[in-house]
């Protein structure tokens, strides 16, 4: 006899939680490793936070996470509009890496930069694609012999999507120069503006007056996009201090 879904039900508790480059969900890469600034720690929890559990991970270089899309309606339907298919054509949920989806898991390979066990336990990441407060749900380490595939197939989506340019107005350099964080800023804005995180259908666009803002750290990062036969260019206008929420 099949079980049914509510003999079957599994709780998952958070072993901890994502503090990131990224306050919003708006402008954050659509896969890890895209923006190699993206700086991020992950505090674990009580009582996860044992320097126990984690002895032995420093020795890896990668890590895969295994996380709660929290941030997405608790709803799914078979049928998904992935934005590297310009946000019109559907795939199965199954099909596509989209968030939502049924027990809204999402999973990340991640560089691990270090871990601080002086005060509980955190580890340093880079390249993550997750929000800021992300509950991480399981931490594996990554096994390049058996994981890595280069030639592996990858349906809709066979090769990491194409960058474009991205130049900053000399009041957005003046305002990174005034900061200590400047140059790490400058790349971690340059790499998140080149995979062009405006909506799918406002790609083709050629309205130049329009205004996007994506927040980054503690900054709301200002640009607008130049279209000139078929190369957009996106031109970072300002860089200003977002108000704190406190
Ligand atoms: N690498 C993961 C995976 O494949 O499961 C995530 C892929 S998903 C397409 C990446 C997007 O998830 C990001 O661009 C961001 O907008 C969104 N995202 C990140 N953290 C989230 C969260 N906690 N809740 C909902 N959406 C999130």
């Amino acid at each position: 006899m099949e079980p049914s879904p509510d003999s079957e039900r599994f709780s998952l508790t958070p072993i901890g939680h994502v503090i990131s480059d990224y306050p919003d969900k708006f402008g954050i890469p659509r896969q890890p490793g895209l923006a190699p600034a993206a700086n991020a720690r992950l505090v674990l929890t009580k009582p996860y936070n044992d320097p126990l559990a984690v002895r032995g991970l420093e020795a890896f270089s990668h890590l895969w996470l295994t996380f709660i899309f929290h941030q997405s309606p608790d709803r799914w339907s078979p049928l998904v509009r992935p934005p590297r298919l310009g946000g019109n054509r559907k795939v199965g949920v199954f099909a596509s890496r989209s968030t939502h989806r049924p027990n809204r898991l999402g999973l990340s390979l991640v560089s691990l930069a270090g871990i601080d066990t002086q005060h509980g336990v955190t580890l340093q990441l880079q390249g993550c694609d997750l929000v800021s407060g992300t509950p991480v749900v399981d931490i594996k380490p990554y096994l390049p012999w058996a994981e890595s595939r280069p030639d592996a197939q990858a349906g809709f989506a066979p090769q990491a999507p194409a960058l474009i340019n991205v130049i900053f107005h000399p009041t957005a350099l003046d305002a990174l120069a005034k900061r200590d964080d400047g140059a790490t800023l400058y790349a971690l804005i340059e790499q998140v503006l080149s995979q062009d995180p405006r909506p799918a259908y406002k790609q083709k666009e050629t309205e130049t007056d329009r205004l996007y803002g994506v927040r980054l750290r503690d900054v709301d990062v200002k640009f607008h996009a130049h279209q000139k036969d078929e190369a957009t260019t996106l031109e970072v206008m300002a860089i200003d201090i977002y108000p704190s929420q406190h």
